[in-house]
């Protein structure tokens, strides 16, 4: 029996669940993208702002994000990067796996390795746009090999590809029942990750929430360890600012496998969030 067929009705739930808090999250912070922290205050879905959407509207983090899905479920939760990769080409060439079909939103670096197959791997290049589609290789059996190999279509260089496998072997930590604090006195690493084990201190004044790759796996550990329940956790990581979509994106995917979506603000938020069809086709697939 193959590996997706395997997946439990509980795991497939978690899994549905994780997906759909990173559009809510993603979703959530679309129209606050590039405001600074304290000058907006995100409470529930809403629209237009930053990228004119109107609300619910999830951006590149969710497209690409549920563009792995796609392949995994089709190949029975083995990597296969060729068709990952021609996944994303159908995103950025066809805008495929986007609410409107179009992309509204896309990262630099994102965009030079789709254009030129080849991503680029030095120390600036270490945005979070490999680490916002990242999650669905927590639901695999998958290796940290394989998982640098998925970072690496787009993020190749060491920082953005070790902020991936930190982050999915904390979300299968979370997947199997483990708390945040228990998780975070344990992430010892060198330089840049030297501050992951000691976010449980840590005040949001310590806290940056930009496009670096550090930042976003940060701010969203940050966020899950200093609320208590989906919509603290969520909100707050909007709140931090600046890149809001991607910081909500990756903190809501974890948000989501540990608190599901039962609650009344999460079911609004689905109410509210575009495109749920899309996202349902790609968790689907190969079934
Ligand atoms: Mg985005």
């Amino acid at each position: 029996m193959t590996k997706a067929k395997m997946m439990n009705e509980e795991m497939k739930k978690r899994y549905s669940d994780a997906v759909y808090g990173l559009a809510i999250g993603d979703a959530l912070g679309v129209p606050y993208e590039f405001k600074a922290r304290g000058t907006f205050r995100c409470a529930e879905m809403t629209g237009y702002g930053t990228h004119n959407q109107p609300a619910g509207t999830w951006s590149d983090d969710t497209s690409m994000a549920i563009a792995t899905v796609e392949s995994l479920q089709k190949n029975n939760g083995s990597v296969d990067i060729d068709d990952i990769t021609k996944n994303f080409l159908k995103w950025f060439d066809w805008e495929d796996f986007t609410v409107d079909g179009y992309v509204f939103d896309i990262g630099n670096a994102t965009a030079t390795a789709l254009r030129t197959g080849r991503s680029e791997t030095d120390r600036y290049s270490n945005g979070n746009g490999s680490l916002m589609r990242i999650l669905p290789l927590a639901f695999t059996d998958c290796t940290d090999d394989e998982i640098r190999a998925v970072s690496a279509i787009t993020h190749g260089h060491d920082i953005s590809k070790t902020a991936c496998v930190i982050y999915v072997h904390v979300a299968r930590r979370l997947l199997a029942g483990e708390s945040i604090h228990d998780i975070l006195p344990t992430l010892q690493y060198d330089e840049p990750f030297d501050r992951l084990c000691r976010l449980d201190e840590m005040t949001e004044d310590e806290i940056r929430s930009g496009g670096y790759v550090v930042e976003t796996l940060e701010a969203s550990l940050w966020c899950l360890a200093h609320n208590r329940d989906f919509r603290e956790t969520v909100l707050a990581s909007i709140n931090l600012g600046k890149d809001t979509d991607t910081t909500g994106a990756v903190c809501g995917g974890l948000a989501g496998i540990v608190y599901g979506l039962e609650s009344d603000f999460a079911k609004d938020c689905l109410k509210v969030l575009r495109g749920k069809e899309i996202i349902q086709k790609c968790l689907d697939a190969g079934e």
